[in-house]
């Protein structure tokens, strides 16, 4: 008999278990994967950033190297290599969780699970008893009305088949401006691909600051990369190698079309539920298709609780893994929490975007009265000495309380950035308190005190 049964080995799933773990519970892991991971390690986050990694090094190599009078750098692409470098990098944390479970004595229960009954979970022909049961089973690419996705065929794919084509596309359309495309989409861009991105709204990555916005997408078409909004996609339809792409555009109902080598699908993604039984079981989901919880992961069904893709919220590793945590903690008596407020998000394009907190639209929509801290990259010499003077950190504090109420970062190293605005947020801080706080020159963060600063006094390098 098990404490608790997790299915699924993502980064929801894993990082429960560990901790479930560590707090004294005889845990098993459920994946039906050949790899533990999940999306994240396998097909998602970390592969991802190999292929960003390496293409940003390229673009590095033929745009700055000679600027810095390192002369004569020759760099051609082996795709081959680059892709074995990708399988290296997931391997190796793959690898790494197997080695976690086994020192914390965590048993991989191979294959697919359902839960016939509370208390049970059933694979292959074996059924496991379980005091407690995690759902951690992720999400899956969502389909799009007339397009078929065939990742073997390597024409019209989504993000598992754009991360391992066959071969560098000469050119590529994107479907859908989010992070997932506009990510691997750089990356073919860097790698010399014609990119296009085709998305149904008129801005892209929906959600994020405003500014932020038309200044990453002004960003990207410097890079290269093309875009076309306000346009509904009605097909996509493959031949002889390449496809085509129709869409009609919003503003007059025109409809266009698109050939291109590749047709990256990047409109989302649903959580992957199927298989389970859930409806047998009589677990309540919400009705876009994700289980329901209540605010300690609980489901519906008594000692079956649910996290990470699989529940509402942003579909993201770090929130699967902090659910994961805290989910454990509920299920060992004591007291597990994840403060939603506080969840960064990160595009890892270069230059990278980062956001925590509410957006200035949302904190006016929400009637606040904001003040707001703006820092250009193009006042801090170390970002500079990096040819990374574009972008800005725009803090958002309360006008009465001075209290920051978010954060939406462009430039280099966005993503680590953000982090220093993440605790301090977690902290009640002002954006005196970061104002005040002494940062190492020269260095990026500079940058973040010196938005802070602008809240109040004025910046002084701007
Ligand atoms: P998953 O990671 O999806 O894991 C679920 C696991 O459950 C899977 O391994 C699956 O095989 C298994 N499973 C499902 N059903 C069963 C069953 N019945 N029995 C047994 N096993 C089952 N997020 C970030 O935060 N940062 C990023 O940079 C980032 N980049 C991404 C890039 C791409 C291309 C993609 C696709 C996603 C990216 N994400 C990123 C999102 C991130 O991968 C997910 O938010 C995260 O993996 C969710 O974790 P999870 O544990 O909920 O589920």
């Amino acid at each position: 008999m098990y404490d608790l049964i997790v299915i699924g080995a993502g980064p929801g799933g894993y990082v429960c278990a560990i901790r479930a773990a560590q707090l004294g519970l005889k845990v098993g892991v459920v994946e039906g994967r050949e790899a533990l991971g999940g999306t994240c390690l396998n097909v998602g986050c970390i592969p991802s950033k190999a292929l960003l990694h390496a293409s940003h090094m390229l673009h590095e190599a033929h745009e700055n190297f000679a600027k810095m009078g390192l002369m004569n750098a020759h760099v051609d692409v082996d795709w081959t290599k680059m892709q074995s470098y990708k399988a290296d990098t997931v391997q190796g944390n793959t690898k790494g969780i197997e080695f976690l479970f086994k020192k914390n004595k965590i048993d991989w229960i191979k294959g697919w699970a359902s839960i016939p009954e509370a208390g049970k979970v059933k694979v292959g022909d074996t059924v496991h008893e379980t005091k407690n049961i995690v759902i951690a089973t992720g999400s899956s690419p969502a389909a799009l009305k007339g397009v078929t996705v065939d990742n073997d065929a390597g024409v019209i794919v989504d993000s598992t088949g754009a991360l391992a084509l066959p071969k560098i596309p000469k050119s590529m359309v994107v479907i859908g401006a989010g992070v997932i495309g506009l990510e691997l989409g750089s990356v073919y861009a860097r790698l010399g691909a014609e990119v296009t991105v085709v998305e149904y709204l008129d801005v892209i990555t929906p959600g994020m600051d405003g500014e932020v916005q038309k200044q990453f997408q002004k960003m990207l078409s410097k890079q290269g990369l093309s875009f076309v909004m306000g346009a509904a996609v009605q097909s996509a339809e493959a031949k002889d190698g390449q496809a085509t792409v129709t869409y009609a555009l919003k503003k007059d109902d025109s409809t266009h079309s698109l050939t291109a080598d590749v047709v990256l699908v990047a409109t989302g993604r649903r959580p992957h539920v199927e298989g389970l039984g859930l409806d047998a079981l009589g677990v309540t989901m919400t009705d876009r298709g994700f289980v329901q919880v209540n605010d300690h992961w609980a489901t519906s069904i008594k000692g079956v609780y649910a996290i990470g893709d699989a529940v509402p919220g942003p579909m993201l590793a770090h929130k699967a893994e902090d659910e994961g945590m805290a989910v454990a903690e509920v299920i060992a008596g004591k007291h597990g929490h994840v403060n939603y407020g506080v969840i960064p998000g990160v595009i890892y394009t270069t230059p990278e975007v980062a956001n925590v907190g509410l957006t200035e639209e949302q904190a006016k929509e929400g009637g606040r009265k904001v003040k707001i801290g703006k820092f250009p990259f193009m006042g801090n010499a170390r970002a500079k000495a990096q040819f990374l003077g574009e972008g800005f950190v725009k803090l958002i504090a309360d006008a009465e309380t001075d209290r920051i109420l978010g954060c939406h970062i462009i430039g280099p190293s966005a993503g680590d950035l953000i982090h220093e605005v993440c605790v301090a947020m977690e902290f009640g801080a002002s954006a005196e308190d970061l104002a005040l706080t002494c940062h190492a020159h020269p260095t990026v963060s500079e940058a973040v005190r010196e938005a802070a600063l602008a809240c109040g006094g004025g910046a002084i390098h701007a």
